[in-house]
């Protein structure tokens, strides 16, 4: 057999293996109630999905934290396009308390440490299709580097749909603390921007992500409404308040490919418990 001719029946071996492999999938993918490209997910045991994002830099900068403000800007695209509704943490806390309705397709749009290209290049953005985000910010950072937003721009934001909330005074991570610091990272981070902000600030974030469950306690006893931790998922009623799942959203060799996946399929990855927990 000729390599050319090889090379052709190699070609269709793949083609075929292709096809079966899809034929087969195709039960997978439409049984159960929950469609692949919803995120709300009416489900009996645990009631409406909400998918919250989290996003950290929006530049141009070659890092995965950073998402390209022409990227970002599709994204948001997508989202209207496609039916989605952005809500407040306070929302989202009161659906999961049991008071008040969800739009359809809920999202929660989060960013991470309150990096200045949030007001110069997501705040825009954000505003053109009237949706609400929310920004967690490492007080001390504010004001201080020129990384990160100043407390007027984050009094604008918070004026204007983008909820303001804690992310820690400096952003360590929680579980190298002791008590004392723990407590003083959760009390002087939330009353520095309840000053700041002239209003309460009732949840956070944790720094890289990291908590354990003592940790979530004292979040609890600092007065805190609800913790986000970045374990991936979709946050439902049989999610913990002070350990709600995220679904981060990263620069990548395919960013929009990446995206679309992300928010697409995971609601089927719950649903054979691949991420929960
Ligand atoms: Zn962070």
């Amino acid at each position: 057999m000729s390599l050319e001719h090889r090379r052709k029946n190699t070609a269709k071996w793949w083609l075929r293996a292709a096809v079966i492999l899809l034929l087969l999938l195709v039960p997978v993918l439409i049984s159960g109630q929950k469609p692949m490209t919803a995120t709300m997910v009416a489900d009996s045991e645990t009631g409406t999905k909400v998918m919250v994002l989290n996003y950290h830099k929006i530049d141009n900068t070659f890092i995965s934290l950073a998402v390209r403000p022409d990227d970002f800007d599709e994204q948001m695209r997508y989202l209207r396009d496609n039916g989605y509704h952005t809500i407040s943490p306070d929302e989202l806390y009161d659906s999961i308390a049991g008071n008040g309705e969800l739009p359809e397709n809920p999202v929660l749009i989060t960013f991470d440490d309150g990096y200045e290209d949030n007001y110069t290049n997501a705040y825009p953005i954000l505003k053109k299709y009237g949706f609400k985000a929310t920004v967690f910010v490492i007080t001390s950072f504010l004001g201080k580097d020129k990384n990160y937003m100043t407390w007027d721009q984050a009094r604008e934001m918070d004026a204007h749909g983008i909820s303001i909330e804690s992310h820690t005074v400096d952003h360590k991570s929680m579980t190298d603390l002791t008590d004392e610091q723990l407590r003083m990272e959760l009390v002087d981070s939330k009353k520095k921007a309840e000053k700041e902000l002239g209003h309460s600030v009732d949840y956070m974030a944790y720094p890289t992500g990291t908590y354990n469950l003592h940790i979530a306690e004292m979040v609890k006893e600092a007065g805190y409404k609800a913790a986000f931790t970045i374990k991936y998922g979709n946050v439902d009623k049989a999610s913990n308040i002070y350990a709600l799942e995220r679904v981060p959203i990263f620069h990548t060799e395919d960013t929009r490919k990446d995206f679309l996946e992300r928010i697409r399929y995971t609601p089927i990855f719950e649903r054979f418990g691949w991420t929960k927990n």
